[in-house]
């Protein structure tokens, strides 16, 4: 042998195709995604054509071209996503899952009459434990299939949502409300710290998870129930969710009962933080950007209920210009949006903005879904977990298919996602490592059982209400 023979040798191995190289050279992940357009969500932005993505147990360990990625895992189990898009989960960043059961209940009225109207006396009547694992489990494949990876909740019952929540496999930011008359799960001020109290502590540290406290907002919580209430979220680290800002009588009231906005007075008695996410923030000015932005605090737009509610409209472009972290959330799903449609919002999103302000320029296409994917986990305080795909992160992924005729041509992707796919389009979701769903069809909800109870909620609760 001659010393030119090995070279050889190496020389022609390296011409091997990479599948065929030593097993041994190559890490182990549990999932590989491979072969999409991986739209990545990261601080540059990049989108990688050909990419791919590496899951080991919930996290992410590597995203970046196909061939790199597959040079460096061998996985278990392999997504061939070619020709579809890989995106980060969305996040819902406000909603109420187990209202799913009160969808169409009464629509076409104002928030007031609908509140005290409809929805109090029929919660009143109807919630319940069960009501809510009904409710969240309808919610969850509805959210699953529309590409939705984590939400944050606000209602009552919030342990029952939160076992409903990890058996689907989500990933939840979970309120137990605050409000000050008797809820349908606790009757005191009380007893709804007791309950919120023993939630937290029970599910601290969860990997799915996050138990969070609710007052509801300051028109129908107490100066002490929205401190209490805060006191009991900080002494668990645990982040609190509030409607702020939602109604022009909210800002009236606060003007004559507190001599300011509803921004300022929460932060006047101490309750604004970066542990908070607050829904809405339409009725707010230039002073209450200042305050969201210094105190950090999350806000979470949601146009659908906006608009169907005449609420008004969030001046986000002001808001994020001032530097206010902005979600987007579907609210609902009755009465203010009866659906839990996130892609929806981010076309709204843009739209709602545009038609406002007479401009097309007002929100682009790739600031809507920014909204969505890491602004929505920079509003629940969760950027580090979640939002983007990039190594370390939780592996939260969705696969959109791009086969449909409203899919194509592409010629910009944030477009495309923005105003012409949609949740419909949504094929594969993948949350902390696990398939939730795999080319539509769901793995961890049993969604014919849910419709199904769903059907004969509408009956009871129509006949506990005196509808025809
Ligand atoms: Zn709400």
């Amino acid at each position: 042998m001659t010393f030119r023979q090995p070279l050889l040798v190496l020389s022609l191995f390296w011409l091997l195709p990479s599948s065929l190289w030593p097993q041994t050279t190559r890490e182990k992940a549990d999932l590989l995604v491979t072969g999409g357009t991986v739209v990545t969500m990261d601080r540059a932005r990049t989108i990688y054509d050909d990419g791919a993505v590496a899951i080991q147990g919930d996290v992410i360990v590597a995203v970046g071209r196909r061939a790199e990625v597959e040079d460096e895992y061998q996985a278990q189990q392999t997504l061939n996503a070619r020709g579809k898009l890989i995106l980060p989960g969305f996040i819902n960043g406000h909603t109420h899952v187990p209202m799913t059961l009160f969808r169409g209940l009464h629509d076409d009225v104002t928030l007031d009459e609908w509140l005290h109207k409809y929805i109090f006396p029929a919660e009143a009547k109807n919630v319940n434990q069960e009501f809510v694992r009904w409710g969240t489990r309808l919610a969850a494949a509805e959210q699953i299939r529309a590409g939705v990876t984590t939400f944050a909740d606000m209602y009552y019952f919030e342990d029952a949502i939160a076992e409903e929540t990890r058996a689907a496999g989500m990933r939840g930011v979970l309120g137990e409300t605050f409000i000050d008359f008797p809820a349908p799960d606790n009757r005191t001020e009380a007893e709804m710290l007791a309950y919120t109290e023993k939630f937290l502590r029970k599910w601290q540290g969860d990997a799915l998870i996050h138990p969070a406290c609710a007052p509801h907002s300051i028109y129908t919580c107490s100066r002490k129930t929205l401190q209490d209430a805060a006191a009991l979220a900080r002494k668990y680290h645990s982040p609190i969710l509030i409607h702020v800002a939602e109604m022009k009588k909210e800002w009236e009231d606060s003007q004559k009962q507190n001599g300011m906005s509803p921004v300022q007075y929460l932060n006047t008695i101490g309750v604004l933080g970066p542990d908070v996410v607050a829904a809405h923030c339409i009725y707010v000015d230039e002073n209450d950007f200042q305050i969201l932005s210094q105190k950090q605090v999350g806000c979470v737009h949601n146009p659908s209920s906006n608009m169907m509610l005449a609420s008004g409209v969030s001046p986000v472009g002001k808001m994020r210009a001032a530097g206010v972290v902005v979600g987007l959330g579907t609210d609902g799903p009755a009465g203010s949006n009866n659906d839990l449609d996130l892609m929806e919002e981010i076309d709204l999103a843009a739209k709602l903005a545009k038609i406002t302000q007479m401009d097309p320029r007002a929100l682009n296409a790739q600031t809507v879904v920014e909204m969505a994917t890491i602004d929505g986990a920079r509003a629940l305080h969760m950027e580090k977990e979640i939002g983007s795909l990039e190594n370390g992160k939780k592996a939260d992924l969705i696969l959109i298919g791009l086969d449909q005729p409203n899919a194509v041509p592409m010629y910009d992707i944030y477009a495309q996602l923005a105003y012409a796919l949609k949740a419909s389009d949504v094929e594969t979701v993948v949350i902390g490592g696990r398939l939730v769903m795999r080319d539509r069809r769901l793995l961890t909800v049993n969604e014919e059982q849910a419709m199904a109870r769903a059907r004969q909620y509408k009956d009871s609760i129509s006949q506990s209400l005196a509808m025809p």
